[in-house]
């Protein structure tokens, strides 16, 4: 009984060996800019463009003609400072217990809670310009809506706003400053919240980042695939809370560097030259391809295909496609790779989507997918996506359909 233990111990660690090993170059990459000192990616000491240096670097290993950078600036709201927000004594952990809205300019001071619920909504008349107002839609059947809230913004003039959220934080980036609101979770706001003190240091500032470009050069050199990841995030809220980004977008930024390794080996040597970006600012509202699209560094009618990558960490349900509807040969050549494969449980298809790095080259008339995995972990622009504990539970096997597909692009 004691050696059949042992014995199965030894094959469970043998297991466990060979997938980290087999996972190894996709994890460097994804522990790599998920690490502290790229700060979550964002405009906060310089994340964004450090993580741009390392992106070269790796380029600079793999791309048979120089990499290069492509740069443009844009207005981003930024927290480098101070975070700290406390309700009624009670001192609220930032990333966990809230968030700040991303158009929240500096606040400091303590101010009154004026609690607006399903009992009240319709008549105001306090003075609030001293107050927090906080929303509590609980049971008003949908009067407090986004609807009420943003007039209620424009005709009062107070000293910030609270909303609460009842499942998940979820933040993102802005380019401009309103006013001070933060997103509480309700089991982290104290009943009869009263007082809020805060301290927040807010920022408005020109960031000039980079987009990575290297090449692949193929058989035919005159036509192009293009691969695709962002690997911008959200950066810092305050000088302590990072939103490391894992699945978003660490992961396909390992997919495209693993993808841009495979196909610098000689044997490997693909159809069309293969041209990798990797976009800065796609949190910022997708800045770094639209950028690129107005600004190409190759003829974007000579792109036989693109395939926009962001999301791969998990798998556990297969992948989802957009654009998959509307290239349907296209799409039903990854189908076919997977069956005969056997490597996704499914392949799902949608419609036009701008929801990533693929939509201004669609847009444009390039045939692109945006492959995203599905299933699986659900962090998303939270502290809880980081690198280290994201399971790129089917990463081999896309990155076995991608190369396979891109080899039959004809
Ligand atoms: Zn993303």
């Amino acid at each position: 009984m004691k050696i059949k233990i042992s014995f199965s111990v030894f094959f469970v660690f043998l297991f466990f060996v060979a997938q980290s090993q087999d996972l190894k170059s996709a994890r460097y990459c994804v522990n790599e800019l998920t690490s502290k000192k790229y700060k979550g990616r964002g405009y906060v000491k310089d994340g964004s463009n450090r993580a741009a240096s390392f992106l070269f670097n790796e380029f600079l290993k793999y791309s048979t003609a120089k990499p290069y950078f492509q740069s443009f600036s844009f207005p981003v709201n930024t927290f480098p400072g101070k975070m700290k927000v406390v309700i009624n004594g009670n001192k609220l952990v930032p990333g966990k217990d809230y968030i700040i809205g991303t158009a929240c300019p500096a606040s400091n001071g303590e101010f009154k809670i004026f609690k607006i619920d399903r009992n009240n909504y319709n008549d105001i008349t306090t003075d609030l310009r001293n107050c927090f107002v906080l929303f509590d839609t609980l049971g008003c059947n949908g009067a407090i809506d986004k609807e009420y809230i943003k007039r209620f913004q424009l005709a009062n003039t107070t000293a910030g706003y609270i909303n609460i959220e009842e499942k998940k934080l979820t933040w993102s980036v802005n380019s401009v400053q309103k006013f001070p609101s933060i997103y509480i979770l309700r089991n982290a706001l104290p009943s009869q919240a009263s007082k809020i003190k805060i301290q927040v240091d807010a920022k408005l500032i020109t960031y000039t980042a980079k987009n990575i470009v290297g090449v692949i050069e193929g058989h035919q050199p005159d036509s192009f695939i293009f691969i695709t990841a962002h690997y911008d995030h959200l950066g810092m809220m305050g000088n302590k809370t990072m939103f490391p980004g894992g699945n978003d977008n660490a992961s396909g930024t390992s997919m495209l560097l693993n993808l841009m390794q495979y196909f610098s080996l000689p044997n490997n040597k693909p159809p069309y030259t293969v041209v990798f970006i990797s976009f800065a600012a796609e949190e910022a509202g997708l800045l770094g391809s639209e950028y690129y699209v107005n600004h190409p560094t190759k003829d974007l009618k000579k792109i036989k295909f693109l395939l926009n990558l962001d999301l791969m960490g998990t798998g556990d349900d297969g992948i989802m496609v957009v654009n998959g509807s509307v290239y349907e040969k296209e799409f039903s050549e990854l189908e076919k790779i997977n069956a005969d494969q056997h490597l996704l449980k499914t392949i799902g298809k949608r419609g036009k989507a701008q929801n990533s790095d693929h939509y201004y080259f669609t847009e444009k008339g390039v045939p692109s997918f945006f492959l995203y995995t599905t299933g699986g972990r659900t962090a998303y622009h939270d502290i809880y996506d980081d690198g280290p504990g994201l399971p790129l539970t089917k990463f081999k096997e896309v990155f076995t359909l991608i190369r396979m597909f891109i080899k039959q692009i004809d």
